[in-house]
């Protein structure tokens, strides 16, 4: 079922109690949609689904009307998670800069979504905090939830670029935390948006205790967000909840399963909408029980929940839905 912010507020507190960790898929069609409530469902966890603006003015076609791709996508989301009264589902606003304020406001008023990603971490620390505050008292007033970020991740996610990786200074989130009364916090510690091996990252998960256990000595503690976590080994994974992560946000990793998928079934099927070489085109009939886009879409829908499954047994978060 899709929760309200003050049902997502205990599924966080549960989550950073018990030390596992909530899973935010990001999503813009409704074979994702589908994969991912049916994975949620099937492990009996909650998790969170998350749009950004760009997934939104992609829902929206030619018009690229945010507010039209937002409404499509929220109501999408409701509707397919009401089947399922077990798992608790909620929408994410992913990544919005200080220009998507007028955005956030009309999800906000219009009771579209769960919570809500500020990110104001290009700007100065002063003025990041400014805004996030702005946007904190506008969204609690809704009992919605918000998540800040300072230090920025290295790669490209979607409309935002960041080519410096900048870690997160402890004292500033504790600053951070103070100044804005965020929900959630999405600490900076070394992943890369996009695609990366785990191997190869400077990943800094001790910056992540002393994140936390900074906050919870001032008696602010907070559930801190890993983002760009689709390179990260299972280990780094469970190390980084350990450490005081309650949300991992997941892209990237969809994103070559279903591809990976797709393309397989079509490399297999080829021959059901081309003509083979040595076939006269005069004889040749496409196979239309192939090439109807639900043969091959749900291979890419069933990869994706099979993702979400396993993602949520490694996060901890399996059989650990706080309507079970
Ligand atoms: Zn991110």
């Amino acid at each position: 079922m899709f929760l309200t912010g003050t049902q997502l507020m205990e599924v966080f507190h549960k989550a950073k109690k018990n030390r596992f960790g909530i899973i935010a898929s990001n999503v813009v069609f409704d074979t994702q949609i589908r994969a991912i409530i049916q994975g949620y469902n099937s492990a009996g966890s909650d998790g969170l689904m998350q749009m950004s603006s760009g997934a939104v003015k992609f829902a929206a076609g030619e018009s690229k009307d945010m507010q039209v791709g937002a409404r499509l996508i929220s109501t999408m989301i409701k509707t397919f998670a009401a089947q399922f009264p077990k798992s608790g589902i909620g929408l994410h606003i992913d990544h919005a800069t200080p220009n998507y304020f007028d955005f956030i406001v009309f999800c906000l008023e219009n009771n579209l979504v769960t919570s809500v990603m500020i990110d104001a971490s290009a700007e100065e620390l002063a003025e990041n905090i400014r805004v996030t505050k702005e946007v904190v008292a506008v969204a609690h007033k809704y009992g919605i939830l918000v998540e800040g970020e300072i230090g920025h991740i290295k790669g490209t996610e979607d409309e935002i670029v960041s080519e410096t990786e900048l870690y997160t200074r402890p004292q500033e989130a504790l600053e951070f935390v103070k100044k804005t009364n965020v929900d959630l916090f999405a600490a900076s510690v070394g992943t890369n948006h996009g695609v990366s091996k785990g191997e190869n990252i400077v990943l800094r998960l001790d910056l992540i205790k002393e994140i936390d256990e900074l906050l919870i000595k001032n008696n602010v503690e907070r559930g801190l967000v890993l983002h760009g976590a689709s390179g990260l080994t299972d280990e780094q994974l469970r190390k980084s909840i350990k450490n005081g992560v309650v949300k991992i946000n997941k892209d990237t990793h969809y994103q070559m399963d279903m591809a990976e998928e797709i393309q397989a079934y079509w490399e297999k099927e080829k021959y059901a909408i081309v003509c083979p070489p040595e076939m006269d085109h005069k004889d040749y009939i496409p196979n239309k029980s192939k090439f109807d886009p639900r043969k091959w879409l749900i291979k890419g829908e069933k990869r994706m929940q099979k993702a979400v499954e396993e993602f949520c047994l490694v996060s901890g978060s399996a059989k650990n839905s706080i309507l079970l």
